[in-house]
């Protein structure tokens, strides 16, 4: 990152019949990614408890396991293989190795139920799984030939077989515009959509985040030499199986040549250990993580001097964070990040000065992004006004997984419609302003009210349900619900708690109830006013 100017050089290229901006020399395709990860040899990749993989152990790995599935699950170009782990470095050779053999990776949710698994699995017509042994455990009776990973019960080495230093990749032809990932994103109508992302998607992403990388460093007054000559050291704090594990986090490392410390779930006190022990540089995650580190009673115990920057994202950061960073961790570089799984990961950031003269702001647009903020008829309006916001660029995914009336609705002539308002200042800064998605994001997870609407609906006693958002210092919101009783039924909190924890997974079961006898309040089209209820629930 030394010659920015040389580096994030751009081009036109043509994608889906519309002309868009593009990094020129980003990897086309993962398998140019992933040899360019050759170059960093023996420096560390990923570090997990006491672990280590070096790059070049990384490419054999991902290698063989890619050769293991052409030659012995019959894995060709564009079949898909699912992925589902808890944040082991078997995660990563595993990703690697199904794009390396020129499938489609699909991510799944490692705290889905099974019900939730099955249907990953069965949407997008997975030809082999790979898991750990609690997702495989979880999943008894799946007809998928299955490849288990970390486990009591398996031998990981013995299921790759002999690692081979003059291993090479499969040959395949892979190019920018074939699909490479499928990231399973809640839908609005109950059930999870899969977003198609291409090759160019994943090769444009790592380097849209290594500008805003670049970006910050400026903001923040340093200078881009003296930081290109400090490695990269990232604290993962979250999963690997949502985008801003994978994309902004996993693969900007690779391209990079940065250090990964894994988590194997989040924890503060660990968190605060791991960037004592491993100078970790940058802490990436959602504004939950860096609120309960900064939170936490044991901050000063720890020597958190390699720290450089806490970024975040996914989720609307509270200008109070800013304010306790700037507090107790000065000099520090804050930045906030929006994206969403249908962006690859990063779309519009706000870091270093920017970010303290414009706090409520998510920053601006990063160089090949495009952005424009519409009515609901689709025209453009002016700075100021509030609409939705629509992005273009070629970290735009390719649309969703065998769903093309759900694709049509949301890319217009190239344009993301995204569901979420916001307005824009006169010097183009962003502003979220509202969602627009009937959506509850718990400590960056998102929760869609339909789906976990339709599961309290399955419960016998459950005439109407709405699923709310609660306001939370910690996880930004917290999922509720306001339900109506079928005459003469009755059904606690706690009973529906245990009717739903078989269905969805535990981060969406609501926290909180609230019965109540009269009907929800509805528009003349039958959709419940959430506002209205939120304001009549909790008086918001
Ligand atoms: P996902 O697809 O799970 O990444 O969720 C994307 C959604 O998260 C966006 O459409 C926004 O509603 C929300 N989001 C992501 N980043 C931010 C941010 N920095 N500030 C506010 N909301 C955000």
């Amino acid at each position: 990152l030394t010659a920015p100017g040389q580096l994030f050089e751009m081009e036109e290229v043509e994608v889906g019949g519309n002309k868009i901006r593009a990094w020129k020399h980003a990897p086309a395709t993962f398998r140019a990614l992933l040899e360019i990860t050759r170059f960093h040899g023996d420096k560390v990749f990923v570090a997990f408890e006491d672990e280590r993989i070096t790059y070049e152990e990384h490419f054999r790995l991902a290698a063989t396991l890619a050769n293991r599935l052409v030659d012995d699950y019959g894995v060709r170009k564009g079949d898909r293989v699912a992925v589902a782990m808890r944040n082991y470095p078997e995660w990563i050779v595993s990703f690697s190795a199904v794009l390396a053999a020129g499938a489609v990776a699909v991510p799944l949710n490692a705290w889905w139920t099974e019900q939730e698994l099955e249907y990953g699995l069965a949407d997008s017509g997975a030809k082999v799984l790979i898991a750990d042994g609690e997702r495989a455990r979880r999943l008894p009776n799946t007809a998928i030939p299955t490849i288990v990973t970390r486990d009591e019960n398996a031998n990981w080495a013995e299921v790759l077989g002999e690692v081979r230093a003059d291993v090479t990749l499969p040959a395949v032809e892979v190019g920018p515009d074939d699909p490479a990932t499928i990231f399973y994103t809640s839908g609005t109508t109950g059930r999870s959509k899969g977003a198609l992302g291409s090759h160019r998607n994943l090769g444009q992403a790592p380097m849209t985040v290594a500008y805003a990388m670049l970006r910050s460093v400026a903001l923040a007054g340093k200078d881009p030499g003296e930081a290109a000559g400090v490695r990269r050291i990232t604290l993962l704090t979250v999963p690997l199986f949502h985008v801003t594990g994978c994309f902004a986090v996993l693969m900007t490392t690779m391209f990079t040549g940065g250090g990964l410390v894994l988590m194997y779930k989040w924890d503060p006190q660990r968190a605060l250990e791991l960037i004592q022990r491993e100078k970790v540089t940058v802490m990436s995650g959602v504004p939950t993580n860096a609120w309960q580190l900064l939170s936490h009673p044991a901050l000063r115990d720890y020597d958190i001097s390699s720290l450089g920057s806490i970024s975040y994202g996914g989720a609307p950061a509270p200008p109070k964070l800013l304010e306790r960073i700037t507090r107790l961790l000065p000099n520090r570089t804050p930045a906030n990040g929006y994206g969403m799984t249908e962006t690859t990961a990063l779309a519009i950031y706000n870091s270093g000065k920017d970010y303290l003269a414009k706090p409520e702001s998510i920053g601006l647009p990063l160089a090949v992004v495009d952005v424009k903020v519409c009515d609901p008829a689709g025209a453009e309006l002016p700075p100021g006004q509030v609409g939705e916001l629509c992005m273009r660029g070629p970290i735009v995914i390719m649309g969703y997984w065998g769903k093309p009336e759900a694709t049509a609705e949301t890319f217009v002539d190239g344009w993301l419609h995204t569901g979420d308002l916001a307005r824009l200042d006169e010097e183009g800064y962003v502003y979220i302003v509202d969602r627009a998605k009937d959506m509850v994001i718990r400590g960056g997870e998102n929760v869609y009210c339909a789906e976990v609407e339709a599961a309290l609906f399955e419960h016998p006693a459950v005439d109407d349900a709405a699923v709310i958002g609660i306001p939370d210092d910690e996880l930004g919101e917290e999922v509720g619900a306001v339900v109506r009783l079928k005459p003469g039924a009755e059904a606690t909190g706690e009973e529906l708690q245990d009717f739903l924890r078989g269905r969805i997974a535990a981060f969406k079961v609501p926290v909180r109830f609230w019965f109540r006898e009269a009907e929800l309040p509805r528009n003349p089209g039958g959709k419940i006013l959430k506002t209205h209820l939120r304001k009549e629930t909790l008086g918001l």
